[in-house]
């Protein structure tokens, strides 16, 4: 590395620091649950009420979940060393890839090793010039990757604006667009609300366009019995397509997949890059997600939990005066605006054992600094009245100090 670049690159980290936009990793010395434990930058380690983790059903260190790993190692061995068409495909992966399509109500499904995978391998192999994707404004960072990586037309709507999102299909017709496609996520992660699925669905019909939902924050908790949002609209058979990941509420390790139409997954399986040129999702993982699915078959009692626990947090900060983003998933956002309220809060909470985080532009929208509040499965109904006691007590005390 020459010196001048060294400079430039040591200039451009230090300005990140002084703008206080640098990203600082707590480091976790537990596993990851309800009450995890971190470890402070001068060692000492202290007990903090988990609120900042997609760990939505709390299987992040279920046993027997960790025991399914386990045995999965012991049979299937730790890696494949291969990716699935060379000589990685064992008959753990195409139980998995049958048991979560089952799950889902598709036809078939595709593993990755991540979710983030699964959205860089979706569009390319599908979609090229001539063709449209049409995008919600807020789809995560790897849809917007994703579509970067294919040369289809682009499109894109305000937040679940269901009327611009016909005129782009309108606009993509009269551009004589031969596929079309349009993707977003189930549940978005900043707001914590439901894509309008039912509107999308009905437009698509009309326009003869595809559908694909990123379910990765609601499978498993979001519908009746976990299957994510085509489930809670009742529209299994009008998406095309849905990407989401293991590495959230399916038990929080990794790994993701596309899971769909019979055709669209034959041909990722013949042209998706990151599945071709990236290595099997490993046994252990495999095996403790296959034991995920399972739990959930059995009736899924932890999204009772979930949905109950969000239920609970939302109704005592509402009592108490805080402003919230109205929705009705485990998302629950506490509205700030201000930036550095929104920072010092989230501190302050941390020093009363409550773990959250707030988050600014350009993660969201300049003025609309909030606190995302995560509840999970594991949550007791005293932890969360005592992270909701901190809300109460850190917001008076900075409300005290700017007086
Ligand atoms: C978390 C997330 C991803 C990425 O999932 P990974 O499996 O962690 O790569 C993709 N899409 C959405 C909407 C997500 O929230």
């Amino acid at each position: 590395m020459t010196d001048a670049l060294r400079k430039e690159l040591r200039e451009f980290l230090d300005g990140l620091e002084t703008q206080g936009l640098s990203k600082k990793e707590r480091v976790i010395v537990s596993a990851q649950s309800g009450l995890i434990k971190v470890q402070n930058p001068d060692g000492s380690v202290v007990d903090v009420l988990n609120f900042c983790a997609n760990n939505y059903l709390g299987l992040a260190d279920n046993k027997e979940v960790v025991e399914a790993a386990k045995a999965a190692m012991d049979v299937w061995g730790y890696g494949l060393s291969s990716v699935r068409f060379i000589c990685g495909t064992q008959k753990l992966h195409k139980d998995l890839e049958r048991k979560i399509s089952a799950f889902l109500g598709t036809d078939d499904t595709i593993l990755f090793s991540s979710c983030f995978d699964a959205n860089g391998a979706v569009f390319e192999p599908l979609l090229g010039e001539g063709d449209a994707i049409i995008s919600d404004e807020l789809n995560h960072a790897s849809i917007i990757d994703g579509v970067r990586l294919c040369k289809a037309k682009r499109f894109r709507y305000k937040h679940s604006d269901m009327a611009e999102l016909e005129s782009c299909l309108k606009e993509a017709v009269s551009m004589d667009c031969r596929r079309m496609i349009i993707c977003t996520d189930g549940v978005f992660s900043m707001d914590g609300d439901i894509a309008k699925l039912d509107a999308i669905c009905a437009l698509a019909e009309q326009y003869g366009s595809l559908v694909m939902v990123d379910d990765s924050h609601s499978t498993g908790y979001i519908g009746a019995t976990g299957r994510g949002t085509a489930e809670y609209y009742g529209l299994q058979d009008k998406v095309d397509l849905i990407t989401t990941t293991f590495g959230k509420a399916l038990g929080g390790a990794s790994g993701g997949c596309i899971s769909g139409r019979q055709e669209l997954i034959d041909l990722f399986r013949q042209r998706a890059r990151p599945y071709l040129f990236s290595n099997t999702l490993a046994p252990a993982v495999a095996g403790g997600t296959m034991k995920v699915i399972e739990l959930l078959e059995k009736g899924n009692p932890y999204r009772e939990k979930t949905m109950a626990n969000a239920r609970l947090f939302r109704s005592k900060m509402e009592a108490a005066g805080f402003d919230l983003v109205p929705g009705n998933t485990a998302i629950v956002p506490v509205m700030l605006y201000d930036e550095v309220k929104a920072v010092k809060m989230a501190d302050a909470l941390l020093n009363e054992g409550v773990y959250v985080i707030g988050f600014c532009y350009p993660v969201v929208p300049k003025g609309k600094a909030r606190i995302r509040v995560q509840l999970s499965a594991v949550h007791t109904p005293e932890q969360i009245q005592k992270a909701v006691d901190a809300f109460i007590k850190v917001s008076r005390s900075l409300d005290d100090s700017r007086r």
